[in-house]
C-alpha cells in the first residue's frame, strides 16, 4: 500500500498456499490466545525481516515500534551469523542499528511468553544465532538465569536495541523506572532511555477551514516548516471575528454530522422516537460543547466526570451557562470493565436530567474523531497519572482552535501553558485511587464552574467572548507548533536516527572491523572482570563509612589491578541523597583520573568537595571504559565499592 510517498507492507497469512493452521494467524488483531499472539509476532518480526530481504530493502536503522515486533532482531542476528560473524559481533551491529520505542507503562501492553510455548516455535533459533537456548531466554529476562521468568518481548527489545525511548518527557521518566532492573548498577535517572513526544500529522488533523485560515495569514513556507513557532505567531494578527466564525462553522458541521449519522440508528435501536428527536434538537451550537473520545481502557477514567451526578446535573442544567458533553469511545473486546463503563455512561445519558446534555456517540472512528476534535469547544482528558504515555487526540484539537482541559499527564504536562488551556495538577494527593478520583472530579467541576464557563459566556456585543478567542490564539501560537508530526520526526532524526546511522556505518565499515574490535574488547573485559582487584585505597575515616562533610575538600586514591586489561576500567565517585520518595537518588557523579600506571596497576585519584549541606552518601563505582560505546548501559558491567 502506498501511504503518501511511503510504501507500507502488510503481511497476511490467509493465502491458499498456506496450511489451514497458518491461514487464520492474521484474522484478528489482538485476538486469539497467547499461542496465536506469538505466531503473529513471529510473522511480524521474523517474517517482516524476511519480507524486506526478498524485496531487497536494506536500511541503516530499524525502529521497533512496541515490543511486539522485537523478533526482527532475532532474524537480523541470524543473518549476520550466516555471513560468518559470531553472535558477539552480530549483536554489536544489530544493537547499533536498533531503536525501540515503548508506548505504555500499562502492564497489559507488554507481552510475556512461557518458556515452553516460546520454545515450541523459537527452539530452532539459538543455534542459528550462535548462542544457547538459555542465552536466548535470558535476553528476555530482567534477571538472567531466573528460570521462573517468562520471555518478555519488551526486555528483549531493550537488550537488543542501542537506544530506547518513551513517547513524552514524563513517559521517558516512567520508562526509566520500569526498565531499571535490566541495567543493574545504575540509577533510573542515569538510564539512557530517552523520549520523543508524540505529535500528530497536521495535514490529516487540521480541518480544511483551518488550513485555509492558516494559508491566508501564515508565511508561505508554513506547509514545509509546520513546527516553526515563529510562523504560528501570525495567529495573533487574525481578527477575533474570523477565529470565532471558523470555530462556529466547525461546530455546526459537527452538529450536522451527529444529527445525520445517528438519527436513524438511534430511532431504530432506542425506541421512543420523540425522545430521540428532542435529544437531537437539543444539541445547541451556542452551548459550550465539551468532547471526550478515547479507548475505554480503565486508566483513561472516562467515568471521572460522573463521580458526583448531583453536582454534574447542576452544572449542565444551569440556564445561564448551557453546557453539553459529547462522549465517544470503544473498549477492547476482552475488557469487561471498559465495556461496563460505556454501558454506565449510556445509562446516565438517558436520565431525564442529562438528556441532550450528555450524549454518547457509538462507533468512534477516525471520521468521528475528525469532526469531534474540530467541532467541540473543549477537549477533555482525565487519565490516571502517570499512565497516559502521550495521548494524541488533544494535539489534534489544538490544530483546530479547540482548547484542552486535561490532567497534566503525557504530552499535556509539556504542552500546557497558562492562558492557553486548563490543567489538573500532576501531583498525586492520595495513594488510594478512589479518593484521588473524587478529588480530581471535584477539581474538574470547580474549574468548569469558576473558570471555563464564565470565560466562555463573557460575550461581547458581537456575540463572542474575547477572552475565549484570546485563549484559542494562545493555544495555537504557543502550543500547536510543538505537537506536529514534523517536530516529532525532527526529534527522531536528531536524537536517534542520525547518530545511530553514523555509528552503525562506523561499525560496519571495512568488513565490520569496528564491530569486531568492540566485540573482542567486551569479551576480554567480561572474562577478566571478576578478577579485577582493588589493591589499595586512601581516604579519610568518615569517607570510608560513606559519609561526607560539606565544604571540606577530600582527596581519594585507589590503586586497581586491571589484570592485564589495558586501561579498560573507569572509576567514579557517586554522591547520592535520600529523596522524598524514600529512595537514594544521584546528586553528582565525578570521574577519577588515572594518575599513574605501573604494569597492571592503575592509580586513580579524585579531589572532591561538596558545597551543599545535607545528608549525602558517597560511594565508588567501577565500570568498563571505552569511548567507542554509545553509553554505559551498552555494556552493563558494574562494581560498587562501599
Ligand atoms: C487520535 C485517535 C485515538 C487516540 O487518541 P488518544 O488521545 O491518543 O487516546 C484513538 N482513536 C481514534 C479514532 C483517534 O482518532
Amino acid at each position: 500500500v502506498n501511504v503518501g510517498r511511503i510504501a507500507l507492507y502488510l503481511l497476511d497469512t490467509d493465502n491458499e498456499m498456506n496450511s489451514e493452521f497458518d491461514r487464520p494467524i492474521t484474522h484478528q488483531l489482538y485476538g486469539g490466545d497467547w499461542e496465536n499472539r506469538l505466531k503473529q509476532e513471529i510473522l511480524l518480526g521474523i517474517g517482516g525481516m524476511l519480507t524486506l530481504k526478498k524485496l531487497g530493502i536494506k536500511k541503516d536503522i530499524y525502529h521497533c515500534n512496541e515490543g511486539h515486533a522485537a523478533l526482527i532482531n532475532v532474524q537480523r542476528i541470524c543473518d549476520y551469523v550466516a555471513e560468518g560473524l559470531t553472535y558477539d559481533q552480530a549483536i554489536e551491529l544489530v544493537r547499533a542499528s536498533s531503536l525501540y520505542t515503548v508506548h505504555t507503562p500499562v502492564p497489559a501492553g507488554h507481552d510475556y511468553f512461557d518458556e515452553g510455548l516460546f520454545g515450541k516455535y523459537m527452539g530452532g533459533y539459538p543455534s542459528k544465532m550462535g548462542i544457547s537456548w538459555d542465552d536466548l531466554m535470558d535476553l528476555g529476562r530482567n534477571n538472567p538465569g531466573d528460570k521462573n521468568e517468562r520471555f518478555c518481548m519488551s526486555v528483549f527489545a531493550c537488550n537488543t536495541s542501542q537506544e530506547v525511548n518513551g513517547v513524552s518527557w514524563l513517559h521517558g521518566k516512567v520508562s526509566q523506572e520500569m526498565f531499571a532492573s535490566i541495567w543493574k548498577g545504575y540509577f533510573p535517572e542515569e538510564s539512557h532511555v530517552g523520549y520523543v513526544t508524540n505529535g500528530v500529522h497536521f495535514p490529516t488533523w487540521s480541518a480544511t477551514e483551518w488550513k485555509h485560515l492558516y494559508a491566508s495569514h501564515f508565511d508561505e513556507n508554513f506547509w514545509y516548516d509546520q513546527s516553526n513557532p515563529k510562523i504560528w505567531e501570525a495567529i495573533y494578527n487574525v481578527s477575533d471575528e474570523e477565529i470565532w466564525k471558523t470555530r462556529m462553522v466547525m461546530k455546526n458541521k459537527l452538529i450536522d454530522y451527529v444529527r445525520k449519522q445517528y438519527r436513524e440508528s438511534w430511532l431504530k435501536n432506542q425506541g421512543d422516537p420523540s425522545r430521540i428527536v428532542s435529544l437531537l434538537d437539543k444539541i445547541n451550537p451556542n452551548a459550550l460543547m465539551i468532547g471526550f473520545g478515547r479507548r475505554f481502557a480503565t486508566y483513561k477514567r472516562a467515568h471521572l466526570l460522573f463521580t458526583d451526578l448531583e453536582r454534574l446535573s447542576k452544572i449542565v442544567n444551569n440556564p445561564d451557562y448551557p453546557v453539553q458533553f459529547l462522549f465517544t469511545g470503544k473498549a477492547h473486546p476482552h475488557d469487561g470493565a471498559g465495556q461496563g463503563l460505556i454501558k454506565r455512561i449510556i445509562e446516565i445519558s438517558r436520565r431525564p436530567e442529562f438528556l441532550g446534555k450528555i450524549i454518547f456517540l457509538e462507533n468512534y472512528d477516525m471520521q468521528l474523531a475528525r469532526r469531534l476534535v474540530s467541532g467541540v469547544d473543549i477537549w477533555l482528558n482525565t487519565p490516571t497519572r502517570p499512565l497516559e504515555a502521550s495521548g494524541t487526540s488533544g494535539e489534534k484539537a489544538l490544530m483546530n482552535g479547540v482548547l484542552n482541559f486535561s490532567v497534566l499527564d503525557g504530552w499535556w504536562l509539556e504542552g500546557y501553558r497558562e492562558g492557553a488551556g486548563w490543567a489538573l495538577t500532576e501531583k498525586r494527593t492520595y495513594q488510594n485511587q478512589e479518593h484521588q478520583d473524587q478529588l480530581d472530579a471535584a477539581t474538574i467541576y470547580s474549574i468548569l464552574e469558576q473558570e471555563i464557563l464564565p470565560l466562555y459566556y463573557a460575550r461581547n456585543k458581537k456575540g463572542y467572548s474575547e477572552g475565549w478567542v484570546k485563549t484559542i490564539k494562545n493555544s495555537i501560537a504557543r502550543i500547536a507548533p510543538h505537537y506536529t508530526m514534523k517536530r516529532q520526526l525532527d526529534d527522531y532524526f536528531s536524537k536517534f536516527y542520525n547518530k545511530q546511522a553514523e555509528r552503525f556505518k562506523t561499525l560496519a565499515a571495512n568488513g565490520y572491523a569496528k564491530a569486531k574490535e568492540i566485540a573482542a574488547w567486551k569479551e576480554e573485559v567480561a572474562a577478566k572482570w571478576d578478577s579485577i582487584e582493588v589493591v589499595s585505597s586512601e581516604m579519610t575515616e568518615d569517607l570510608m563509612k560513606g559519609s561526607i562533610e560539606s565544604g571540606k575538600e577530600y582527596t581519594i586514591t585507589y590503586v586497581i589491578d586491571e589484570k592485564g586489561l589495558n586501561d579498560a576500567v573507569g572509576l567514579e565517585l557517586v554522591t547520592t541523597y535520600m529523596a522524598h520518595d524514600g529512595q537514594q537518588h544521584v546528586y553528582s557523579v565525578e570521574p577519577f583520573e588515572v594518575v599513574k600506571k605501573e604494569g597492571n596497576l592503575y592509580t586513580f585519584r579524585v579531589k572532591h568537595k561538596l558545597e551543599n549541606a545535607g545528608s549525602f552518601k558517597v560511594s565508588y563505582r567501577m565500570f568498563p571504559k571505552n569511548a567507542d560505546l554509545p553509553h554505559r548501559q551498552d555494556f552493563c558491567y558494574v562494581r560498587w565499592f562501599i
